[in-house]
């Protein structure tokens, strides 16, 4: 293990009823409540007329952000920061997955900064302090409601960055597994890919001895395996909801990466893809993902047979430690096929005539990846073999 300080602030508050809760969390921070929302999917299944009327029996006076995109959009977040710079508003309440989330952290960092707010998110700023938030998440994928990260897209530069800062992690989290019920069968998929992404991110680390992190991860990864093909037949079973939500949070709070850095190259070619096609994150994760593992095999062919056999269950048996890897590799691809994640990038009719563009894209900050360093030309031969 590398030297690590673990620091999580985060409140989780979550179960059944929770949102009962939500005012005593927020009152301490004052009156004026900006609730951030996205396209309308909490108005549909009733959360925000629960949110709304919580609010209201506080004497909260409210204010709303709602259209908040999947793929977060710059100019939305500014929009919110300037709401909350005009109003004087004391605390903002993110009700959504983890888009409406992330798109809340920078408001709230850009609102207490008078400079551009893509400062904050290309690092030429370091936010000194934010507005205080919490959320009611309603979509288990990201992990954002329980870390202090965010992804943003800026929609004229065609650029999609993560940005993080301590200063942006959520004062409280509610998560009722019933608030995530009506996800639609595809977002609930892509929600599956994004949470077991985040920890094969953190599997394939740049340390040595770490037997209790792969224990854990191990663990997570193969709970999701078994409720995952459950949770698409029976989108409103709870107990399946719950467990994919506290897999999701788990997955990327910290817990797991202690003691290491994760990877999270496919993060960052996932992001120079839907920076260009505006695909979903977890789509484009379940296209790169297996691509970056059978590139990357060589660099350590022990770990990746570790993976296929505590994880996917592969028998070692006659085989080389190489065969055992790859055969992991198709499981994983396997698995998601099963679930109809996409497969390739033609599945969202991308071609080949922007595969320089994603590149530059994903090459931004030089090299990248901290299992495996990558260069432009790797990143051609992943993008090209995802086609
Ligand atoms: P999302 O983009 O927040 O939401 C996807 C879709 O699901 C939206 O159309 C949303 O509709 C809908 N939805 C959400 N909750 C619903 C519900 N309960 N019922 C019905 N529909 C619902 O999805 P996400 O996967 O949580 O977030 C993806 C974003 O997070 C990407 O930008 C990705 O890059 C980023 N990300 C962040 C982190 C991090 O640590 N911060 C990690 C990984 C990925 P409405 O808009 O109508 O609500
Ligand atoms: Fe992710």
């Amino acid at each position: 293990m590398n030297a690590f300080s673990f620091y999580n602030p985060v409140k989780l508050i979550f179960g059944k009823d929770q949102l009962a809760k939500l005012t005593n969390e927020l009152s301490p921070y004052g009156k004026k409540v900006l609730v951030v929302y996205g396209g309308g999917s909490i108005k549909r299944n009733g959360l925000y007329d629960q949110v709304m009327a919580n609010l209201k029996e506080a004497n909260m006076e409210v204010f709303e952000l709602s259209g908040v995109e999947p793929n977060p959009r710059l100019s939305t977040a500014i929009k919110g920061a300037e709401l909350c710079k005009k109003e004087g508003i004391d605390v903002v309440l993110a009700v959504g997955g983890g888009s409406v989330i992330d798109c809340t952290k920078l408001i709230v960092a850009a609102a207490k900064y008078d400079g551009d707010a893509w400062d904050l998110v290309t690092r030429k700023a370091i936010p000194t302090e934010a507005l205080p938030f919490g959320t009611v998440l309603t979509l288990a994928a990201t992990g954002s409601e329980m870390n202090s990260g965010s992804v943003i897209t800026n929609e004229e530069t065609l650029e999609k960055y993560g940005w993080g800062s301590p200063h942006v992690f959520p004062k409280f989290s509610i998560l009722d597994p019933v608030n995530t019920f009506t996800v639609p069968l595809d977002q609930t998929v892509y929600g599956i890919v994004d949470m077991m992404s985040h920890m094969f991110e953190q599997y394939y680390n740049n340390a040595t001895n770490t037997p209790v992190q792969d224990e854990m991860i191990e663990g997570v990864l193969r709970a999701v395996i078994d409720a995952g093909p459950k949770l698409v037949k029976d989108l409103e079973n709870y107990e399946l909801r719950e467990t994919v939500l506290f897999a999701g949070t788990l997955g990327l709070n910290g817990f797991l990466q202690m003691g290491y850095n994760g990877d999270w190259a496919s993060h960052n070619i996932e992001h120079a893809i839907s920076a260009v096609y505006d695909i979903p994150h977890g789509g484009g994760l379940a296209i790169v993902f297996p691509r970056w593992m059978r590139h990357n095999v060589k660099v350590n062919p022990a770990r990746f047979a570790k993976m296929a056999t505590n994880v996917f269950g592969v028998n070692t048996e006659g085989k080389s430690v190489e065969e055992v890897a790859y055969e992991g590799i198709d499981k994983l691809a396997a698995f998601w096929a099963s679930l109809e994640a996409p497969i390739k990038l033609a599945d969202y009719n991308i071609d080949d005539s922007k595969i320089d563009l994603m590149v530059e894209k994903a090459m931004v900050y030089g090299p990248y990846g901290n299992f495996n360093k990558l260069n432009a030309e790797d990143t051609k031969q992943i993008l090209t073999a995802c086609l």
